[in-house]
């Protein structure tokens, strides 16, 4: 096993990798900027390092900074948690000449997913279910792009392929706009991503977002722990997740199942990592990898008894995957609620002092937060403060578990999105299942 793990990131994935690092008997390295002080896992760390101020690009995104902390404290590895530099092939490859263990794939293989256009050429080469497009840039030659786009048929939706977060994407519902928004796109990419290349794809009208999370040891084994539905989101981002996703195609999720497997055995993936699919009309369409763990891992660890992180860390050391396929059995339903320190009417961060906390309980409910009272929620970071999970036999009773989590969590001092939750988990279109990607923002009014 692993030494000694720095955890290059804050909050409560930082608790989360924590605590994995502690019932494996590894050590661990906390680093914190000036602005993260109170955070609750330092005390718990057996060492701490400050790695610079407030600001990002200064200490959680300063690489030089971290790749030190490792150095002075003796660490044998670094795992990025998500967000910041998980998804960096240029931090993964220094972690590694540095002599460290990188909890997650090789750089080359980030690098690989992280550009949307090789990525997608490598799934079609894996015969994972694509987005029907261009399959690969779309040329810069002004009849070509026409044509493609005629073929594909409208509308369509052009996407950076070094893009991210929702960010660098343009619907075109008619022939006339195409070369236009191309070129805005195009623009906007080479400024924001310094990649200049765009590609295109079928715009699918009512498409729900359903993943499928995977973990492989870069020794040609590889698992898929099922799927997770997080087609609640609002500007692309994931409100409340659910595993099982709901009213899926058998057949269909075993044969992608089996694709996703066999990809990352082909490009020779380690670590854990999902799969994202668009799913409509029976079919999934893959748009993109994330390698690393995501913020919704606990929904699949709750129906699976599998722990991702333990095994991610496992896997860095070099060991093979603990499980075979034959050994997951997938159990119950699970749900995840994101609580954010952000004010319910206009969703703008609310950062500030907890003056009290508490947080709810029972049979089946799991809460991810590293929120305690007089916790002071810093002004510089995402507003995530935690995740309330809830596991029922059914889908019903992992949803009034759920109903009762809500009603029984307080947070005073700062506004939440509690009570958007309480409001959701009693929706009639969600309580019924299967809603696609639109569903909240249409019953917000966006
Ligand atoms: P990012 O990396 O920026 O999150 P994705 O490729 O994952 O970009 O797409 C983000 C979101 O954009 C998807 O979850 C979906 O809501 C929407 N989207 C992307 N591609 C399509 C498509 N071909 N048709 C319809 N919606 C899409």
């Amino acid at each position: 096993m692993l030494e000694k793990v720095l955890i290059a990131n804050r909050g409560e994935i930082a608790l989360r990798v924590l605590r994995a690092c502690k019932e494996l008997g590894i050590k661990t390295v906390a680093v914190y900027s000036t602005a993260d002080r109170e955070l609750m896992h330092l005390s718990l760390a057996d060492e701490t390092v400050c790695i610079g101020p407030a600001p990002g690009a200064q200490s959680y995104l300063h690489i030089p900074s971290i790749i030190a902390a490792a150095e002075v404290t003796g660490a044998t590895a670094i795992h990025p948690g998500y967000g910041f530099l998980a998804e960096n092939p240029d931090f993964a490859e220094q972690v590694e000449n540095s002599g460290f263990a990188f909890v997650g794939p090789s750089a080359d293989v980030i690098r690989l997913m992280g550009d949307k256009v090789s990525a997608k050429a490598a799934m079609i080469a894996a015969g994972v279910p694509v987005v029907p497009g261009s399959d690969g840039p779309l040329p810069e030659n002004d009849k070509e792009a026409l044509a493609i786009a005629r073929e594909v048929g409208y509308p369509v939706i052009i996407k950076a392929s070094g893009g991210g977060g929702g960010r660098g994407m343009r619907v075109v519902h008619k022939e006339e706009d195409l070369l236009r928004a191309a070129a805005l796109t195009r623009n906007e990419a080479a400024q924001a991503f310094g990649n200049p290349v765009v590609y295109l794809e079928k715009y699918l009208g009512n498409p729900r977002h359903v993943e499928i999370q995977v973990l492989a040891d870069g020794q040609g084994n590889a698992i898929h722990l099922g799927d997770r539905d997080c087609s609640l989101q609002r500007r692309h981002q994931k409100v409340i997740e659910e595993a099982p996703a709901p009213y899926i195609d058998e057949e269909a999720r075993q044969r992608v199942y089996a694709r996703c497997v066999k990809a990352c055995i082909d490009i020779g993936y380690r670590g854990a990592g999902t799969f994202e699919f668009l799913y409509e009309d029976g079919n999934f369409y893959f748009i993109e990898m994330n390698t690393r763990v995501q913020v919704e891992h606990p929904i699949t660890e709750m129906i699976t008894g599998v722990d991702i992180v333990k095994e991610m860390l496992s896997i860095a050391a070099g060991n093979k995957l603990s499980i075979k396929q034959e050994d997951v059995v997938l159990r119950g339903h699970s749900i995840e609620c994101r609580i954010c320190a952000e004010d319910p009417d206009n969703f703008m961060p609310s950062p500030g002092l907890v003056k009290h906390f508490h947080a709810p309980g029972g049979n089946g409910v799991r809460v991810d937060s590293h929120l305690y009272s007089g916790y002071v929620v810093p002004p510089n970071y995402d507003s995530l403060i935690g995740k309330i999970i809830t596991w029922g036999a059914t889908r019903e009773e992992s949803m009034a578990r759920m109903r009762n989590a809500l009603d029984e969590i307080i947070i005073d001092g700062i506004k939440s999105n509690v009570a958007l939750h309480r409001d959701l988990i009693n929706d009639k279109g969600f309580c019924k299942g299967g809603v696609n990607i639109h569903y909240l923002e249409k019953k917000l009014g966006m």
